[in-house]
């Protein structure tokens, strides 16, 4: 079903501003005040947002910003936009040898001080395995000494106009302009 994630992002946010806050984390939002509607489950996409601000929070380093940013990016080629949802922080970054395994099951960059942090390595396999179900997907840029971003897309939703030609009840009761007409 369609949901907003914009404001499931939104609420999120609103939610870690004060527990980021004690974590030193500037945690910001960006958005247009726009719908951002895309078709999935609420708790499933709104656990992929978290995940994705759990880790900006745990790894990008106290005393950083760490900010979400949704837009709607246009399909090329015919094909359907697509909502972009980036998580981006100003951390130590991670090294490009680490990047095509970061989203498999229990892969940590660094095992020692991972450990401390607590996790389990599983947050960027579910965010993976829910975004594949939802036709989504997750691209990580990450450059050391600079941060990461978390970039997420996934196609818009897009609801079926109300006129339907192959549905003659549509026309009979009046819908798509044809009020008034007989059999
Ligand atoms: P869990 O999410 O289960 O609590 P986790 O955070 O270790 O544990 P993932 O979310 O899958 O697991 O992340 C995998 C690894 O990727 C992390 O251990 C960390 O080394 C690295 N990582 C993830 N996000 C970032 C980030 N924003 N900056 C730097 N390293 C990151
Ligand atoms: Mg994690």
């Amino acid at each position: 079903r369609p949901v907003d994630l914009a404001r499931i992002a939104r609420q999120l946010v609103d939610m870690q501003v004060p527990l980021a806050r004690e974590r030193g984390v500037d945690l910001r939002i960006e958005a247009p005040d726009a719908p951002m509607p895309v078709l999935g489950e609420r708790d499933e996409l709104s656990r992929v947002i978290e995940n994705l601000i759990e880790n900006a929070m745990k790894y990008g380093g106290s005393g950083g910003v760490v900010t979400v940013a949704l837009q709607r990016l246009p399909g090329t080629e015919g094909r359907p936009d697509r909502i972009e949802l980036r998580v981006t922080d100003a951390g130590p970054g991670i090294a490009p040898e680490h990047l095509p395994r970061l989203t498999e099951r229990f892969y940590r960059v660094d095992v020692a001080s991972s450990r401390q942090q607590g996790g389990t390595g599983l947050g960027l396999a579910i965010v993976k395995h829910t975004l594949n179900r939802h036709r989504g997907r997750l691209t990580i840029e990450s450059a050391l000494g600079v941060g990461t971003s978390m970039r997420v897309t996934l196609p818009e939703y897009r609801p079926e106009p109300v006129e339907d030609p192959a549905d003659p009840l549509a026309e009979r009761q009046g819908r798509g302009g044809a009020a008034g007409s007989v059999e």
